[in-house]
């Protein structure tokens, strides 16, 4: 049996476990087996509706004491459910709560963990998954011999699958300890999509010369529904909180869209956001490397080019 641990906050199911529901019923249908889902704490959304990805049966464990994310004791109670339910394979999102608990759990199963998997595992001669190496740069293809084989899937990296039926829903009663993390307090980000399940997202660079010209990439967020996000050098001058800073020492994200303004396009950079599907670049200089990871290319003075792509989707949403 394939398990998918699907990933909750504050209720609310987050988007990357629609991924990892699909690719888990994918590839239980590979294995010849059936997926079934697991979820810990209090849950606010209809959890037998996700099973029209394709996963028969969702397993919760309801304790409150499973409300706030304390990765050890999580990795605890996924070990039982794993146990009890036998399964074979566990794939988790490879987002900030799977990057915490899937070692954990890899260690107490004694299981071989593929982090970042970008597609389904090759089954004809043993397991193998693939993964991005050295910064995007490279695949590696991994392969699993452990009795039970852990998971977690790059976000963006398969499409949603959703067809009809509905799970069956089973609540789990487990003696559930006390966190040995306490939650006292929760800033949260009003009024912005997460920059970490955004579909769409816009970055600026130096090359916007100080945090007092942000206002332009923020109304082509606004209007775009998108997340903000910038280069180290500029989390680094305090133009922009440490949050927004994508790349190999910041957030490693895949939307649909990355707009990058003003921005060089350092390796290091290109490292988070080369899974992007779309890069727009706009750069003044021609010979930015940026241009070489682009889709799309405009040279140009960002305070002449933004303005004037601004203009642009309010005339396309009727709102000039
Ligand atoms: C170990 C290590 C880890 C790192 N990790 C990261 C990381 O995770 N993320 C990251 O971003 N960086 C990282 N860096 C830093 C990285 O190497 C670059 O220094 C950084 O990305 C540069 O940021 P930038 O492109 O905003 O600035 P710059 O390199 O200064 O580039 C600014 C760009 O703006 C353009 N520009 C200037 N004016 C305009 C204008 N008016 N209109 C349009 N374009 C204009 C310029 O042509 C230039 O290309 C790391 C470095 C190291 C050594």
């Amino acid at each position: 049996m394939v398990l998918v641990y699907i990933d909750q906050s504050e209720g609310q199911i987050k988007k990357a476990s629609h991924e990892a529901l699909s690719y888990g019923a994918k590839l239980a249908a590979q294995l010849g087996t059936s997926a079934e889902g697991v979820v810990l704490g209090t849950v606010k959304e209809d959890l037998a509706a996700l099973g029209t990805h394709g996963v028969k049966k969702i397993h919760h464990v309801s304790s409150p004491n499973l409300d706030h994310l304390d990765a050890s004791l999580y990795a605890k109670v996924l070990a039982k459910v794993a146990e009890t339910t036998g399964a074979k394979v566990i794939v988790f999102s490879h987002n900030l709560n799977g990057k915490a608990i899937a070692p954990r759990l890899s260690a107490r199963l004694k299981a071989a963990l593929v982090a970042g998997a970008i597609a389904l595992p090759d089954t004809s001669g043993g397991f193998v998954v693939k993964k991005n190496v050295f910064s995007g740069k490279a695949f590696a293809n991994i392969s699993l011999k452990s009795d039970i084989k852990i998971i977690s899937l790059n976000p963006n990296s398969i499409q949603v699958t959703s067809g009809a039926g509905n799970a069956e829903i089973a609540q789990l009663q487990m003696d559930v300890e006390q966190p040995k993390v306490k939650v006292t307090s929760v800033n949260k980000l009003s009024g912005e999509v997460p920059l970490s399940e955004a579909e769409r997202v816009i970055s600026g660079g130096r090359g916007l010369k100080g945090p007092e010209n942000w206002g332009m990439i923020e109304e082509l967020a606004h209007l775009l529904g998108a997340a903000t996000a910038c280069s180290r050098a500029v989390a680094d001058a305090h133009w922009r909180p440490h949050h927004e800073h994508v790349g190999q020492t910041g957030l490693a994200i895949a939307p649909n869209l990355y707009f990058a303004v003003g921005i060089s396009g350092a390796i290091q950079h290109l490292a988070g956001v080369n899974r992007s599907k779309c890069i727009v670049v706009i750069n003044k200089d021609p010979e930015a490397p940026f241009f070489k990871a682009a889709d799309y290319g405009i040279v140009g003075d960002a305070f002449e080019v933004m303005p004037k792509i601004i203009a642009a989707v309010k005339k396309m949403k009727g709102l000039a």
